[in-house]
């Protein structure tokens, strides 16, 4: 069978044990199909069960009002359990490590309440140079707040010159350097420029032998691959459930906190009442005491038109397995990146900046392409292609295991090979 051809990637796609979950989603349309979309890196696609899962919870408002509460399906007073397990199997993490909440950046603030605690000894931030603009935002405005200087309390680690990506031993050695100063360590899990996956257990490992916290944003790592927070003793992390994670637009932050915190009621945090021991609750009390594990970290009641979406994709993550998903995943790039080589051979145009070693990347692939870059993406978009484009010239393109096929992947590196400037 030749490899590049249609007829090839269709029957990788018949042999794809995950081939029916595709089915299970929305797709913008283009000329009467299917768009390739492959975007899911930014915003994931909308699972067909989010509609009836946001039904049924109109509906339970309108049958019970207030009691819905207490009654029905899926009663909303318990509402942040029904997405623990879930949670949990995502990002490698016991039960009761993990909860739901409020958004991305406002749960990384909430916990630097907890983690970030520094002295005058030792209050210095390593994180990756490039972050997300809001982790950069949110480290700077904490260290202030702090009565710090970013320039001297946030190191920043870049890659080699001459390099796109960073090396996990120039990670590992600024850390120990820093090892007197170091508060915490706060890295992406997959940066979400390049696409690189960090070594996470090493960075974990480093930070804790430096005397510091480490805590991760996953927001490009959770769905996408598999993780093991707990097995790798991670203090904290944060995600976001909107793009891998395909829960709509501003959909719901998961959070973890090690369990050797979460049974710690006297480690800082602030608090609300839907942290507060649950039992006692309703007795409205003064004196707040922190529910065991991450739950302890609750400040509200639970947001249930975001969750609900939340709550049906996660059950499909579930069904299909991180692992299985992370099988396909691989193999999906693989076939994006060989075909991508190909069209190279040639003449050389598209530059993957994504480390192309398997343990290093998820499913994304940053592509530098040249000053054509703008008229190429364009003509993309215009064959109905949804991909990302980042300044200067980087497309992100991101072939997820749970929707895409080894068609898309075909199609949109076909599109790719017949641009002409
Ligand atoms: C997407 C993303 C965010 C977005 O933050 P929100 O609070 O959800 O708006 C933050 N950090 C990283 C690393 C991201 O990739």
């Amino acid at each position: 069978m030749i490899k590049n051809t249609l007829s090839y990637a269709r029957e990788l796609d018949k042999q794809d044990p995950l081939k029916q979950f595709r089915s299970e989603f929305h797709f913008p349309q283009h000329q009467g199909s299917n768009c390739i979309y492959l975007c899911g890196n930014s915003l994931g696609l909308q699972p067909k069960g989010v509609g009836p899962a946001l039904q049924r919870e109109l509906e339970q408002w309108q049958t019970f009002g207030v009691e819905g509460h207490f009654k029905g399906e899926l009663p909303w007073m318990y509402y942040h359990k029904f997405l623990q397990e879930q949670s949990a199997h995502i990002v490698g993490a016991k039960t009761e490590e993990v909860v739901v909440m409020n958004t991305l950046t406002t749960n990384l603030h909430l916990l630097m309440v907890s983690f970030y605690r520094p002295t005058k000894e030792r209050y210095k931030i390593i994180m990756e140079a490039g972050a997300f603009p809001s982790d950069q935002y949110a480290m700077e405005s904490q260290v202030k707040f702090h009565g710090f200087h970013p320039d001297d309390a946030i190191i920043e680690i870049s890659p080699r010159a001459g390099e796109e990506v960073l090396r996990t031993e120039d990670i590992i050695k600024t850390i120990l350097e820093n090892k007197d100063s170091l508060a915490l360590v706060m890295f992406a899990g997959v940066n979400y420029y390049t696409g690189q996956f960090f070594d996470l257990s090493a960075i974990t490992q480093a930070g804790h032998e430096a005397g510091a916290k480490i805590g991760f944003d996953l927001a490009h790592a959770a769905g996408n691959l598999p993780l093991q927070l707990h097995d790798w003793g991670v203090d904290f992390a944060v995600w976001c459930s909107y793009k891998y994670l395909n829960s709509g637009p501003g959909g719901p932050s998961g959070l973890f906190i090690h369990e050797r915190h979460g049974e710690n009621p006297d480690l800082p945090r602030f608090a609300g009442w839907w942290g507060h021991h649950e039992e006692e609750r309703f007795q409205m009390k003064k004196g707040f005491i922190p529910m065991k594990g991450a739950a302890g970290w609750q400040l509200s009641n639970a947001q249930i038109f975001a969750m609900a979406p939340h709550k049906a994709s996660l059950d499909l993550f579930v069904k299909a397995g991180m692992e299985r998903l992370r099988k396909k995943s691989t193999l999906l790039t693989n076939y994006l990146i060989q075909l991508i080589d190909e069209i190279n051979e040639n003449s050389f145009r598209f530059n993957i900046i994504t480390p192309r070693e398997e343990k290093d990347r998820g499913a994304q692939l940053s592509i530098l392409t040249g000053k054509e870059g703008p008229a190429l993406f364009e003509y993309l978009t215009e064959n109905g292609v949804i991909a990302d484009w980042r300044e200067p010239n980087v497309i992100r393109v991101a072939p997820v295991p749970m929707y895409n096929s080894f068609e898309d992947v075909y199609k949109f590196a076909r599109l790719l090979e017949n641009y002409s400037e």
